[in-house]
């Protein structure tokens, strides 16, 4: 594996590498990305072996131009295009009718396709470089929590990949917000993430929340356990029912609390090794954005066990609250 950095001729190299076939890792705004050109089937099955993943969960197109959407969807509904000219580029994957030309390997069969423009300008520059579509998954180990800097990718995936371009931390810090819009009826919220569903609901008005919970699986990667650092991890909600946490005293444990507010008036703080605040300020962006890192942080750090709190689900808050359910024990 090759690190390449973010000057003209690095990402240049890093096209050209996806163009041959090559795998190679992009920051994006929301997490790092696994990348391979979407048209050879190939360079896809190697992102399925690199991270483990089974051949059922599809992956996300991702593109560099409105016009690129042509190349990979079969038609795009008038919805869909409206939600794109608004909200794209950004952390908003739309779920769309497939192109026959596309391999059925990236859509793991389905006659659907997810579609994403992504905004960070590195992403953007290596896609345009390539000439082609980039087939991307998070670019971690199936399963475990979403990468966010480079140093987590190398860790986990640095000697299954040819080049990782480092771009810094992702600003968004969570994946991006599934939304199907294929067929003709509501569009339905596939997975919650980087761009709010308020957002999505000023263009496209009524959106469609399969149950989220236990339900059955609408799009793989609603998969129960996802998202899991290797340490037990157990989520609380500590506004609506504060004495629903039991801590067992013996253990080394860490605390992950969404505000500087909660972590004061959270008597139980105390029995603690570390108290994490996601943001003191209370701002659900810098809350998204330092999730993952901080998993991976305490993950690292050996802890018995790590305890969350829910966040208010309101804006990043739902992505939050989903990501740290998968990666509870149930
Ligand atoms: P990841 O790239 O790891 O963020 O995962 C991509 C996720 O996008 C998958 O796990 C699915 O949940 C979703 N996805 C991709 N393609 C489709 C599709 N054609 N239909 C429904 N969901 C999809
Ligand atoms: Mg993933």
């Amino acid at each position: 594996m090759e690190m390449l950095g973010s000057g003209e001729a690095d990402l240049r190299r890093a096209g050209e590498a996806l163009a041959a076939g090559r795998l190679v890792v992009i920051p994006t705004e929301t997490v790092y990305g696994l990348g391979a050109d979407a048209f050879n089937p190939g360079a896809v099955a190697r992102v399925f072996e690199a991270k483990a993943r089974p051949s059922f969960d599809p992956l996300i197109v991702h593109i560099a131009s409105f016009d690129s959407i042509e190349k990979v969807a079969r038609t795009v509904p008038l919805l869909a295009r409206r939600l794109a000219e608004a909200l794209w580029p950004g952390p908003l994957t739309l779920v769309l009718p497939k192109c026959p030309e596309l391999p059925d390997i990236v859509s793991s069969g389905l006659d659907t396709v997810a579609i994403r423009f992504p905004s960070h300008p590195l992403a953007r520059k290596i896609i345009e470089y390539s000439g082609t579509a980039i087939a991307a998954p998070s670019a971690n180990p199936f399963g475990y929590i979403s990468p966010t800097t480079a140093a987590h990718v190398a860790r986990s995936l640095g000697d299954k990949v040819d080049f990782i371009v480092d771009g810094g931390p992702c600003a968004v810090g969570v994946e991006s917000t599934v939304l199907d819009v294929s067929g003709e009826g509501l569009p339905t919220l596939l997975r919650p993430g980087g761009m709010p569903l308020e957002r999505i609901r000023e263009i496209a008005g009524e959106v469609l929340l399969p149950k989220m919970r236990g339900g059955p699986v609408a799009s793989p990667g609603q998969l129960k356990s996802h998202y899991a650092p290797h340490t037990k991890l157990f989520l609380y909600d500590w506004m609506t029912s504060p004495d629903s946490i039991r801590i067992d005293k013996s253990a080394r444990s860490a605390v992950i609390v969404f505000d500087a507010l909660r972590s004061r008036a959270f008597k139980e703080v105390s029995l603690f090794d570390r108290v994490c605040v996601l943001s003191g300020r209370g701002d659900m962006r810098e809350a998204a954005f330092r999730l993952f890192a901080l998993l991976h942080e305490l993950d690292a750090e050996g802890f018995d066990a790590i305890y969350a709190e829910r966040v208010p689900e309101e804006g990043l808050g739902r992505a939050i609250n989903d990501r740290l359910w998968r990666a509870s024990r149930k």
